[in-house]
């Protein structure tokens, strides 16, 4: 299983590859599931500017394409320009969907230390259909 600093250091990696022409805001992102198997994403924006996809939900969208069904138990958020990079309203909502009830990590970078919260504290009384 990856530690906390190795999903940070394959986030900050990941940010390497962001197309973010319009804001030059890169992040970069990765989910580490229950299975022990990891993803990542980068953002990757657009000229029509709403179509953007965040780092976090690229990473997830990866991962539901790869096949993983485990809970998502940790996702490393990194942006070279931002300490402390939180996930936005929507991509907290995507991390409460696939984390299937487990209290999911968020894993950030703060002055070169790992900083650690739960979705359920910066998400509270999410959206659930299930
Ligand atoms: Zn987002």
């Amino acid at each position: 299983m990856k530690t906390d600093e190795e999903i940070l250091q394959i986030a900050k990696e990941a940010s390497e590859r962001a197309y973010c022409p319009y804001s030059k805001f890169p992040v970069g992102a990765c989910a580490l599931y229950e299975s022990g198997n990891y993803y990542f994403g980068c953002n990757v924006e657009n000229s029509s500017y709403g179509l953007g996809l965040c780092a976090e939900r690229n990473a997830i969208s990866t991962a539901i394409a790869q096949g993983e069904i485990s809970k998502l138990i940790k996702i490393a958020v990194y942006s070279p320009k931002s300490d402390l990079c939180f996930p936005c309203g929507a991509c907290r909502q995507w991390i409460q969907e696939f984390a299937q009830g487990y209290n999911t990590e968020i894993v950030l970078q703060n002055n070169g230390m790992v900083q650690k919260y739960y979705i359920n504290d910066i998400l509270p009384y999410s959206f659930k259909l299930l």
